[in-house]
């Protein structure tokens, strides 16, 4: 394609105005296929437990190509033609980020070489361990008022929780966790699919916009002994680097945590 025909395309793409939607996952998880307007991108992945600036370094990018701008330095988009690679000609987009910028390939490219050289020997065990930890770090952070629980009975409750939503058939996993599984698993409970970090968050935009439609009935339903219920209490169980959130009856309550007397109390974590 001629580069003035490519950059049209391109700028059609860009203005129409389409939200860019997820298509699919490398076999390596490094990177993902995201389509707007027609057009494919292929974007870096943010790898679940890289460094901030690297986090951020990866989302500028993530978010210039397929709006064809960098939010962060204003650079443009610059069509590309490459040459032919087994007899296919592949033509696209990349943004020049300036050198300032934290998305420019020479910021970006050393975070990501020590993020792989940190990374390379490291046990399944070892990564798995991490994972663990870091979701609890970020529980630790993110809900500072809640109960935390750590007696026997209430293992097993929460083990027997997280065993029925691990039946693969039932439930689905984003192909992020499907690539990587040491790093942690985020569910809404009766919802039946699992969400990496990165997922979790294009989740939770997408309930604040109305875009996920939730199920009245489900609402409403004990996520224990899915009786429908009229009111129903935060439910937080993290178990390792697993993390299901959802609403639990006043008797489940009462049942899984010995310092609940059964008053109603609208929010409440649980951590073992
Ligand atoms: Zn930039
Ligand atoms: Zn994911
Ligand atoms: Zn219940």
């Amino acid at each position: 394609m001629p580069r003035s025909d490519l950059k049209g395309t391109l700028a059609s793409a860009y203005s129409s105005d389409e939200e860019p939607k997820y298509v699919s996952l490398s076999p390596n998880g490094m990177s993902e296929m995201w389509a707007v307007g027609g057009v494919a991108f292929m974007i870096p992945a943010v790898p679940p437990d890289a460094s901030l600036e690297l986090q951020f370094a990866l989302r500028a990018r993530r978010n210039a190509l397929p709006t064809g701008q960098c939010e962060e330095c204003g650079a443009f988009f610059d069509p590309k033609t490459t040459d032919a690679v087994r007899g296919v000609g592949i033509a696209g987009a990349y943004v020049p980020h300036r050198a300032n910028c934290a998305a420019s390939d020479e910021a970006a490219e050393p975070l990501y070489v020590n993020y792989i050289s940190d990374h390379s020997d490291q046990t399944v065990p070892e990564a798995l361990d991490a994972a663990s930890r870091r979701t609890r770090e970020q529980l630790d952070s993110n809900m500072r008022f809640r109960t935390e629980l750590s007696v026997e009975i209430y293992e097993d409750w929460a083990q027997e929780l997280l065993d029925r939503n691990l039946d693969r058939d039932v439930v689905a996993v984003c192909d992020h966790l499907g690539a990587n599984v040491a790093q942690t698993w985020n569910m809404l409970l009766g919802y039946n699919r699992w969400y990496c970090d990165e997922c979790w968050e294009y989740l939770a935009f997408d309930v604040a916009r109305g875009r996920f439609a939730t199920s009245m009935i489900e609402e409403f339903t004990c996520d224990y002994c899915r009786r429908y219920v009229s009111t129903l209490q935060l439910l937080v169980v993290r178990v390792g680097n697993f993390v299901l959130r959802g609403g639990m009856c006043r008797r489940c309550s009462a049942k899984s945590n010995p310092a609940n007397t059964g008053q109603d109390v609208n929010s409440g974590g649980r951590d073992v």
